[in-house]
């Protein structure tokens, strides 16, 4: 389906409703259900045939309805949502089905301790049935069913996801024997997961698109490194990602840098909740909601807002006031998000764990925290993605990439490609080198002492003061070679903190110079020794973020977009043809008690400039959606303005 068909302002309408309830659906309206959306400047909402109860909500003879419902809930709610406009693609739960579960027990999910995955018996939750069972072609029969008597608009299929590393039910062991995979190895188990869930999806795309191909097909849990496989059998991805709900605020701006290298219209997801999903009576505020949906916006991506329907069927006023205040703005500014694309410089490239094969680790999310407050335009790539293009590559922390990608890497440096590596990344496994030969140094090995001290020399000193820096985590030792420029030094302890020998509450204080440095810079190559990205994830120190900056200065001095907004601000660059926008998101969650992160009240920036790296003079420049005409300077190839306010986010056009 193109982008300019996906709606931009959708609503997740979970309704997942316990067979005990007595009355569902009896105060459902339909025409009031489709009015509070329409008001609320909903263009679609993903409502259920069947949820994770195993319950379905319409007139169904594979499935079993709901036992209080007493009419086609479903029917009904898209048949008046037509009536509005909104589109309504059809939510089925897939592995997560308690009803299936009970009474085919031999369908069940089995982990590899031989016990059934899910709630335990006295638990309350959910249970899971597996997808190498003839369960899916029950579930085939009632996406026929639904294909058949509703008109359409796209499928949401959640939990298409097997146990890890793999289900060993009696029909997997069977089914593994015959492929020749040997049940009691971990890859092994992996990889039937992966085959398993590959055969269903692409069993139901066919099935789908046989009788209307032009629906919207989303199979939920498919966004995470290693997704190419799934992506041609989606129309676009949803990321679900509820900042509140466990994802935390740096899962979203990670996966949307990641997934939207595969060329397909993206969605972000979020919910009104004060936690997350089933959180009836706890409600986010419009600040929180309208921050989320502007990062999503500002990366390209549509929205939408998780939310659950009243098992009496009528939608919450106060949640579509909420809603509809929010939404009034993403509409208003639709027209600049549609269809634009990223610019950016930088490609966070995610290489295998040497030992553990790993790609997204704390070091990648810390480079992307890192990248993410200093403002720079990033992509996050797997080894496989095209990184020839961009103007530098970071490496953070780890990696080692197959012989193919290694070629790359070296011709790329050679080309001219700048590199950023820090740590062991790029060190072959039996440590006796880096890859690629321009780093202008060689491995040493693990540092003797941890931890150790860096002192910034002056071209990466700025932000940084003439201290010794500790870095928390075991760094690594490298030879500088001749002619090489050495950007920081290193320090070392008296000694290492160990049972017998410890000084005070925490790290040994410096004793002297190390004999290896830890910054070093060649030609069109940075390497840092310790695990700065890791650390940075882990410990928040910001001289590690000021170091990394510091170095990508000197590797990439035209900086895309330059500002004066705190790190706190996210600020990416979109271009749709000619026109390229500015984004300014103001982020500012507070944890003060246990509970996750909250956003009460916008905190105002003022007069935030916008430096923009450009090669002509734009004809103008404005505020998006008031179309408000901002002055602007053009010269030495960059063309700056000020922003005079900018409340949860302010979008800067720039027309040429
Ligand atoms: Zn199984």
């Amino acid at each position: 389906m193109p982008t300019h068909r996906l709606p931009f302002r959708q609503i997740h309408l979970d309704f997942h409703t316990s067979p005990h309830i007595p009355d569902v659906g009896a105060s459902f309206d339909a025409d009031e259900f489709a009015a509070a959306l329409k008001n609320a400047h909903v263009d679609s909402v993903t409502c259920f045939a069947k949820c994770h109860h195993g319950m379905s909500y319409y007139d169904t003879k594979v499935g079993v309805r709901h036992p209080s419902l007493k009419f086609d809930l479903l029917g009904a709610q898209i048949e008046a949502c037509h009536v509005q406009g909104i589109a309504v693609p059809i939510y089925l739960t897939v592995a997560r089905d308690n009803y299936m579960a009970e009474i085919h027990p031999e369908w069940a999910q089995v982990n590899k301790d031989g016990v059934p995955r899910g709630a335990k018996p006295f638990d309350p939750g959910w249970l899971y049935v597996c997808l190498n069972t003839a369960y899916v072609d029950n579930l085939e029969a009632q996406t026929v069913e639904l294909l058949e008597n509703y008109e359409v608009d796209g499928f949401f299929y959640d939990i298409v996801a097997q146990p890890k590393p793999g289900c060993c039910c009696r029909a997997c062991l069977g089914s593994m024997k015959k492929l020749g995979l040997d049940p009691t190895n971990d890859g092994d188990l992996a990889e039937h997961s992966r085959m398993i869930i590959e055969t269903f999806m692409k069993r139901f795309t066919e099935t789908i698109r046989s009788r209307r191909p032009d629906t919207r097909i989303f199979y939920n849990g498919s966004v995470h490194p290693g997704m190419e496989c799934k992506v041609p059998h989606m129309t676009h991805v949803e990321i679900e990602s509820l900042p509140t709900g466990g994802w935390g605020y740096g899962h979203f701006p990670f996966f949307v840098r990641y997934s939207r290298k595969f060329g397909v219209p993206r969605i972000g997801m979020t919910g009104r909740f004060n936690t997350s999903w089933g959180d009836f009576g706890g409600l986010a505020s419009v600040p929180a909601l309208a921050f989320q949906c502007a990062q999503m916006l500002a990366n390209g991506a549509g929205c939408s807002i998780g939310d659950q329907l009243h098992p009496r069927g009528k939608l919450d006023k106060a949640v579509y006031e909420t809603i509809g205040e929010v939404y009034a703005k993403v509409e208003a500014l639709e027209p600049w998000c549609r269809d634009a694309a990223p610019e950016t410089q930088i490609a966070v490239l995610m290489l295998p764990d040497a030992q553990t094969g790993a790609l997204r680790t704390d070091s990648e999310e810390g480079a992307a925290r890192m990248l993410l407050e200093m403002q720079h335009q990033f992509d996050i790539l797997e080894p496989a993605m095209e990184f020839e293009n961009y103007e530098l590559v970071v490496i953070p922390d780890k990696g080692w990439p197959d012989e193919h990608t290694l070629e790359r890497l070296k011709h790329y440096v050679a080309d001219g490609g700048r590199l950023l590596l820090s740590h062991q990344a790029l060190v072959s496994p039996d440590g006796k080198g880096f890859g690629v030969h321009d780093i202008g140094a060689d491995y040493v090995g693990p540092a003797d002492l941890t931890p150790d001290y860096f002192t910034p020399l002056s071209q990466v000193s700025n932000g940084l003061l003439d201290y010794q820096y500790v870095m928390y985590e075991q760094s690594s030792r490298v030879k500088p070679r001749p002619g090489t420029e050495v950007l920081a030094e290193a320090s070392v302890p008296y000694f290492s903190r160990t049972w017998d020998r410890f000084c005070s509450h925490r790290q040994t204080p410096v004793d002297r110079r190390a004999d290896y440095p830890a910054a070093i810079r060649s030609s069109t190559t940075a390497y840092i020794w310790g695990p700065v990205f890791r650390a940075y994830q882990t410990y928040g120190s910001i001289a590690y973020r000021r170091l990394v900056e510091n170095c990508i200065e000197i590797l990439l001095p035209d900086k895309l977009v330059r500002t004066n907004a705190p790190p706190t601000a996210e600020v990416t660059v979109t271009k749709q043809g000619s026109r390229r926008i500015v984004h300014i998101v103001n982020y500012h969650p507070n944890r003060r008690g246990k509970h996750v992160e909250v956003i009460e009240e916008v905190i105002p920036l003022q007069d935030v400039q916008i430096s923009l790296h450009s090669k002509g003079r734009p004809k103008s420049v404005y505020l998006a959606p008031e179309r408000k005409a901002l002055p602007h300077k053009q010269s030495k190839g960059r063309v700056t303005c000020t922003v005079p306010v900018v409340k949860e986010n302010a979008v800067v056009v720039f027309e040429y």
